[in-house]
């Protein structure tokens, strides 16, 4: 059975300061809470101070991002093996936002997969189709081409230690989240292709998460369908409360799915 997942994505937001104060805050509010992977992923410097604050307290930390070389002339990059010696333990990888602002295609986050396998950082992958492409009728080929390209050349061990989120782009940020049967659909789908194509063990150890607009009322519904594994949150993850809310009522509906 898959432990349940939230990771928090704060994107461009909090100083160091700030991202401390809500690890500890976190910490202490979370102690109690086990059976759920908590994940923080603060901007790159606050990784260090916020792996320290939550040491040996269960909850981890991951990059936003990556460059695939180890070290060398890349101004402003930050590599796999930076990261893990800074604490992080995980890595989001291909976010639309990334995709969208930076250029980022399918051949350059399938490169940074394999670059974080390497330095044993745990890769989250993100899919999902614009407006355009589900209005068109073309949401499962799109995510069949990005997982594709993105997990070309992985073993099937390897797809079993990752976390691949369904990101819907047109439900990130804008307040409007996947209904529970779209992303019942995709999740669904996503799991028969890991499946298809990395055999049983790969699809059924893989987490499969949802992003795109989780807020603490609408967790439940997005959280209780089969093959959501946990969430990817962005906006609500800001707020300690908001995002504790988050995590124990995907806590609370990961236990019933298992009755
Ligand atoms: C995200 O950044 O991955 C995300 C899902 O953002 P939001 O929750 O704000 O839509």
């Amino acid at each position: 059975m898959r432990v349940p997942f939230v990771a928090a994505n704060w994107k461009m937001y909090k100083t160091v300061h700030e991202a401390v104060a809500f690890a500890k805050q976190l910490k202490n509010a979370a102690k109690d809470i086990v059976d759920v992977e908590i994940v923080l992923a603060p901007p790159f410097l606050a990784v260090h101070a916020v792996a320290d604050a939550v040491r040996a307290s269960g909850i981890a930390v991951a990059g936003q991002d990556l460059y695939w070389e180890r070290e060398g002339a890349f101004t402003g990059a930050v590599s796999a093996p930076m990261l893990r010696e800074a604490g992080a333990e995980l890595v989001i990888i291909g976010h639309s936002e990334r995709r969208r602002l930076f250029g980022e295609t399918d051949e350059t986050v399938s490169r940074k997969v394999h670059a974080a396998f390497a330095a044993d950082l745990t890769p989250i992958v993100c899919v999902g189709e614009t407006l355009e492409a589900r209005d068109r009728g073309e949401t499962l080929s799109v995510l069949d081409q990005q997982l594709t390209r993105d997990l070309d050349g992985l073993s099937s061990e390897q797809v079993g230690l990752l976390v691949v989120a369904y990101e819907p782009v047109w439900a990130i940020g804008t307040g409007r989240n996947a209904t529970p049967e779209q992303a019942a659909e995709a999740h669904q789908h996503i799991r028969q292709r890991l499946r298809a194509w990395f055999g049983a063990d790969a699809a059924d150890q893989c987490h499969v998460i949802y992003g795109g607009s989780v807020k603490p009322d609408n967790t439940a519904d997005l959280m209780s369908q089969p093959d959501v594994d946990g969430a990817l949150v962005g906006g609500a993850s800001l707020d300690v409360t908001g995002f504790l809310t988050i995590v124990k009522t995907t806590h609370r509906v990961a236990a019933s799915k298992r009755t």
